[in-house]
């Protein structure tokens, strides 16, 4: 047997004694039965774990000063606020207290302080409130106010107004000044020559019968020239027939003198008896060779071959017969005159020509004219 094992028996045995007097305490304080006394023999286990000297120390003191302990401690955490209190206080000889004093009144004047604004704010967020109210009172009548006005404008029944227009006079034109002379209509006489049993020149069928008539040839294209010169605003047309009708060369002259006419110009078709194909344009104008008349007649001869078809045979004075006996259109026309041989009626190619440019040669005839009378007016003013 070892020291080691010695000393441990020792200290079981000394374990077993004490943990013997504890049980007789605690029997005295409750009645122990058998059962219990066996359950607190330890065993030999048990007895065997070591214990700590201080743990035995603790659990001695603790089972024999239990309860006046516990009723002490009681009693220190009942005044351990106070106690604290009182020792943070002591603690500085005083200082603590003056401390705590200060604090406690910086805090009263800091919540009066408080207090007081927060009573201004209180006051001034009433007054904001009271303006607000009234600024949300006025809102509200003027809301009033626009609704009735708005009732008042749909509710009302629609007003219908006459208005009675008279009509305004027309102004009269005003007087142009003299200095710009008014403006002046042209007049021009068209005379279609020949009509009715008049025919003019014809060509003939097998019994003698017209298969094509100078007169009818003369009409369509004295109407052809008259709405050519329509076409300009200044110029008005005068015409000695419109239909086919006959009339005295006198009575033809008669019209265009009558009416002042500016210029007279007569339609005709020449014609060629023979085998020879006679064809081409030619003028007749006075045998005293005015100039008007002249220069007009070269005018219109170059707007009819500026549309071509036909061949230029110039502006002759006079008449067939002798170049000193007039026509009676020239002899007896007082104004600018003139008769125009507007192709042979015997002439295939004059007709053809004719009859597709009809219209063309009367537009620049009429533009010739139009530009000549403007032109004559002016040299004469
Ligand atoms: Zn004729």
């Amino acid at each position: 047997m070892s020291s080691k094992r010695a000393k441990a028996k020792k200290k079981k045995a000394a374990e077993l004694a004490r943990r013997k007097a504890a049980s007789a305490k605690e029997e005295k304080r409750m009645p122990v039965t058998e059962e219990t006394v066996k359950k607190e023999v330890p065993s030999e286990t048990e007895a065997v774990l070591p214990v700590a000297p201080e743990v035995i120390e603790t659990t001695e003191e603790t089972v024999s000063n239990g309860t006046e302990k516990e009723k002490s401690e009681n009693k220190k955490e009942k005044e351990s606020f106070f106690g604290k209190l009182t020792a943070i206080l002591k603690k500085g000889n005083g200082y603590g207290l003056g401390a705590a004093v200060v604090v406690g009144v910086v805090l009263l004047v800091a919540v009066i302080v408080l207090s007081i604004r927060l009573g201004t704010v209180t006051k001034e967020l009433e007054a904001v409130q009271a303006v607000s109210v009234d600024y949300q009172t006025e809102l509200a009548d003027v809301k009033k106010e626009l609704d009735d006005a708005e009732l008042e404008l749909f509710s009302k029944e629609p007003e219908i107004v006459y208005v009675e227009v008279y009509p305004t006079a027309t102004p009269e034109p005003k007087p142009i000044p003299t200095a710009t002379p008014k403006p002046t209509k042209y007049l021009v006489c068209v005379d279609a020559g020949h009509g009715d049993w008049d025919g003019g020149a014809c060509i003939e069928g097998e019994n003698y019968q017209a298969l094509r008539a100078e007169k009818d040839d003369n009409l369509w294209m004295a109407k052809l020239f008259r709405d050519a010169l329509s076409e300009y605003k200044d110029v008005e047309v005068i015409m000695t027939r419109e239909t086919d009708v006959f009339l005295e060369l006198t009575e033809r002259t008669d019209i265009a003198n009558e009416a002042e006419a500016d210029v007279l110009i007569s339609f005709h078709r020449n014609s060629f008896d023979g085998e020879a194909d006679v064809n081409g344009v030619e003028f007749w104008i006075h045998s005293s060779r005015p100039k008007d008349a002249q220069s007009l007649a070269n005018d219109l001869l170059d707007s009819i071959m500026q549309v071509g078809g036909m061949s230029n045979r110039g502006v002759k004075y006079g008449s067939m017969s002798s170049f000193r006996e007039d026509y009676a259109i020239n002899r007896r026309a007082s104004m600018t005159s003139m008769i125009v041989e507007l192709g042979f009626i015997t002439s295939e190619k004059d007709n053809a020509a004719y009859d597709a440019n009809g219209e063309a040669y009367a537009k620049e005839m009429a533009k010739a004219t139009y530009e000549w009378l403007v032109e004559q007016k002016t040299q004469d003013n």
